[in-house]
């Protein structure tokens, strides 16, 4: 059993993968694999934040993409009218723009309110 080497007080759950100490949960950065004193030290503009970030939308706009299909397929074996599968797909788009702007959002607080504690 190890102590962080950050700390010194919880013990040591995670390695930094940029200096190699072993820290605890409080002192490690889950989505960039380091401890904070090394996350302090990278520059905002270097993106270890931008893959999780926009991973997430291409999930997004992919699942948009096959749903949509599913639903043109289901509603040319019903027989809706076109108008119906139009308001379908609107509706789709704007709910999943709605989750996506969310998920930015809460993804930047997140980020933000680290930095601030840090
Ligand atoms: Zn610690
Ligand atoms: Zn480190």
């Amino acid at each position: 059993m190890y102590t962080c080497q950050i700390c010194r007080v919880n013990r040591a759950k995670y390695i930094c993968q940029k200096c190699g100490r072993m820290v605890c949960e409080n002192c490690f950065v889950p989505y960039a694999e380091i401890c904070i004193d090394c996350y302090k030290k990278i520059p905002k503009h270097e993106g270890y934040t931008s893959l999780p970030m926009y991973a997430p939308l291409f999930i997004f706009f992919g699942t948009a993409l096959v749903m949509l299909g599913v639903i043109l397929i289901i509603c040319d074996i019903v027989g809706l009218p076109g108008y119906v599968i139009f308001q379908i797909s609107v509706f789709i788009f704007l709910s999943l723009t709605v989750i996506i702007l969310l998920l930015f959002f809460s993804q930047f607080l997140i980020e933000e309110s680290l930095r601030s504690s840090l």
